[in-house]
């Protein structure tokens, strides 16, 4: 590991803005950075905008389809948002198959989105939503216009994700709540398998936060009381899982990968002592901050 200053050229922490940096290698042609002041892992460069992910390419009949324990999961996450609720506005950023979207409506929220994918954008209206398509600034919200944002598996994808969250923090209410999931790049799997986990996909993922990082930028972006937890296991990068780019060969991988997590997960859920012992197991990863996925509860 070669520590750095980093030139013009080269990004600064998207999380932190340090320009001290550690390079780590090279992968899918991205130089990646490691943050020697906060430890997000992120590319040196963005991709250029003609070589941009193709979002609509991300969804299809198959993925746009949800197991039942993610619903039950996303109602219990939802129900969580009801001490929120004043105006009954509920955002979700990248809704994709439109599960929270649904999730929301059935607890009685007025759900609306944001999403870039065209294909999931009718999809979603096909099922009653009002929906924009585009990006969050372009949707022109009015200043405190939500009680709750939801953002799961967003933040890794976008260039500037700081300006995102100010402008999350933007059209939220005074004391609502912003809820994100987002990849640990300080998580087990990203200490074990380094640039190997799959998870550390340019130009999909373009930054992996630690948890010192996220926590840094909500701050920044004017969050407070933000709570942050480190979780094992996540239904919402199964989902992610499920949209992966297809056309470059990894289908077979990408389909295993996700068919043994259901099935962890389907065994995990069968029963109570499992249930049980998952609950310790995450606990631990939880407590240890290296769980791979970061949870996170923000106040404006
Ligand atoms: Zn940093």
């Amino acid at each position: 590991m070669i520590e750095n200053n980093i030139d013009s050229a080269e990004r600064r922490c998207p999380a932190c803005d340090s320009a001290r940096t550690a390079y780590v290698g090279q992968k899918n042609d991205f130089r990646m950075l490691s943050c020697q002041k906060c430890g997000t892992l992120y590319t040196s460069g963005l991709p250029a905008p003609e070589s941009a992910e193709d979002y609509d390419g991300y969804y299809n009949s198959e993925n746009l389809s949800v197991p039942d324990f993610i619903n039950k999961r996303l109602d219990e996450i939802v129900a969580g948002f009801s001490a929120y609720r004043q105006n009954g506005r509920l955002l979700d950023i990248g809704f994709g198959a439109g599960t929270v979207l649904q999730a929301a409506a059935r607890a009685g929220w007025t759900a609306t989105g944001i999403e870039v994918s065209q294909t999931a954008v009718e999809y979603v209206r096909g099922l009653g939503f009002t929906v924009f398509c585009g990006e969050l600034a372009e949707a022109k919200y009015p200043d405190g216009h939500f009680d709750v944002i939801t953002a799961s598996e967003v933040l890794e994808h976008v260039p500037e994700p700081d300006a995102l969250l100010r402008e999350m923090a933007r059209v939220l209410r005074p004391g609502g709540l912003l809820w994100a999931t987002t990849p640990n790049g300080k998580g087990l799997s990203s200490r074990l398998l380094g640039l190997r986990w799959s998870t550390v996909s340019p130009p999909e993922h373009l930054q992996l936060f630690s948890l010192k990082g996220l926590k840094t930028m909500l701050d920044a972006a004017g969050f407070r009381r933000v709570r942050i937890v480190t979780h094992g296991v996540n239904p919402f990068e199964i989902l992610h899982t499920l949209r992966q780019r297809r056309s470059n060969g990894e289908v077979q991988e990408c389909s295993d990968r996700v068919g043994s997590s259901y099935r962890l997960n389907e065994f995990l859920t069968e029963s109570h002592s499992r249930k049980a012992l998952k609950g310790i197991a995450n606990g631990l990863l939880s407590v240890g901050h290296f769980g791979d996925s970061l949870k996170t509860w923000a106040e404006k």
